[in-house]
C-alpha cells in the first residue's frame, strides 16, 4: 500500500522550510500557512488559475519545467500557446499556458469520479493507497499506472504502466505522450508516459509547482480550493470561475472538469482552435 507521504518528513520539511522563508535565503515560494491549515480537516483540492491579463508569453514556466524533470527533448508538460484576435492591422495577440487539466471527470469508478484518461487506463483501480491530509488523517482509495489521488492530482505510476497509450487516446487536450527516454514499468518494449503532475514531488513538501515559483509575472495561481481564504478562492468568486466553466475552461463541450482555470476578460478562449487532427502537437511548444 503506497502513502503519499510521511508524517515525519512533513514535519521536518515544514519546519526547515518555514525557516528558510523567514530568513529570507531561498526564492522557492512556500504554499500560504492558512492554506494549510484550512486545508487540515479534509484533502486540499489543488486548482490552477491561469491569468491571461498577467501573463507576457515568456515562456519561464516551460522551462522551468523542463528543468525541474528533465522532461525529454520533444515532450512538454506546460506550454504557452497563443490565440491572435482583430483584423490586420488591428490585431493582438494572447499568449495561453497550458498544461494537464488534472480534471475531475464525470465518470464514476467506486466513490470517486475520474476524467477519461484515468477511466480506461487497464491498470485502474488495481492498488490500494493511502493519502494522508496535513492533519495526519487517512484517505483510502485506488491507484494504478494513472489514477486520482483524494486531493484532485491525476498521476503516474510508471511501475504499473503497461504502455498501452490507451490514456493518450482518451485524453481530449492531448497533454500525456509517450515518453521515448523511458521504457515502461510493466513491458519494457514499450514506452512510459509524460505528463504534468502537478509538481506532486514539491507539494507534498508545501512547495509551489516550479512553473508557478518561476513566473515572474504571477500568471500562475496555484492554491486549495476548499481554502475560502486562499487566493484561488477568492479568485474564482470574484470572476464566477466555477459557475461560467464553459468559458473559464479549456475545451468545455470535452466535459472533463478542468481544474485548471483561465481569467479571460475578453473571452480570447472561445477563439483558441483545437489541433484536432495531431491533438499531441498541443502540447509540443513553438515559439513563432
Ligand atoms: S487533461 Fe487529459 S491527461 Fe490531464 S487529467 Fe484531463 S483528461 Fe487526463
Ligand atoms: S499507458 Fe500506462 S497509464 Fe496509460 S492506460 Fe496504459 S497502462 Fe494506464
Amino acid at each position: 500500500m503506497s502513502t503519499n507521504r510521511t508524517d515525519d518528513r512533513r514535519e521536518m520539511l515544514r519546519v526547515s522550510g518555514a525557516a528558510v522563508v523567514a530568513a529570507g535565503l531561498m526564492s522557492t515560494s512556500l504554499l500560504q500557512p492558512k492554506e494549510a491549515g484550512a486545508a487540515r480537516a479534509k484533502a486540499p483540492h489543488w486548482v490552477m488559475i491561469m491569468d491571461l491579463r498577467r501573463c507576457m508569453g515568456c515562456r519561464a514556466c516551460t522551462v522551468a519545467c523542463k528543468a525541474e524533470y528533465d522532461v525529454p527533448l520533444g515532450a512538454f508538460k506546460t506550454v504557452v500557446k497563443q490565440v491572435v484576435t482583430g483584423k490586420y492591422p488591428d490585431t493582438r495577440r494572447t499568449t495561453i499556458p497550458r498544461r494537464c487539466n488534472h480534471c475531475e471527470g464525470t465518470e464514476k469508478v467506486g466513490k470517486m469520479t475520474v476524467p477519461p484518461c484515468v477511466k480506461v487506463c487497464p491498470e485502474y483501480p488495481k492498488d490500494r493507497r493511502v493519502f494522508i491530509t496535513p492533519e495526519g488523517k487517512k484517505i483510502r482509495y485506488r491507484g494504478g499506472a494513472t489514477y486520482k489521488r483524494p486531493d484532485g492530482l491525476i498521476l503516474l505510476d510508471n511501475d504499473s504502466c503497461t504502455g498501452c497509450g490507451k490514456c493518450i487516446d482518451a485524453c481530449p487536450y492531448g497533454a500525456r505522450t509517450f515518453n521515448k527516454r523511458k521504457a515502461a514499468g510493466k513491458d519494457k518494449s514499450k514506452h512510459a508516459i509524460v505528463k504534468c503532475t502537478s509538481c506532486v514531488h514539491r507539494l507534498d513538501e508545501g512547495v509551489t509547482p516550479a512553473c508557478v515559483n518561476t513566473c515572474a509575472a504571477g500568471a500562475r495561481i496555484f492554491g486549495d480550493l476548499n481554502d475560502p481564504d486562499s487566493e484561488v478562492a477568492r479568485l474564482a468568486r470574484e470572476f464566477k470561475l466555477l459557475e461560467n466553466r464553459d468559458k473559464t475552461t479549456m475545451k468545455p463541450e470535452a466535459k472533463t472538469m478542468p481544474n485548471i482555470f483561465y481569467i479571460d476578460p475578453d473571452g480570447v478562449l472561445a477563439d483558441y482552435s483545437f489541433d484536432e487532427k495531431d491533438k499531441l502537437a498541443e502540447y509540443r511548444d513553438i515559439v513563432e
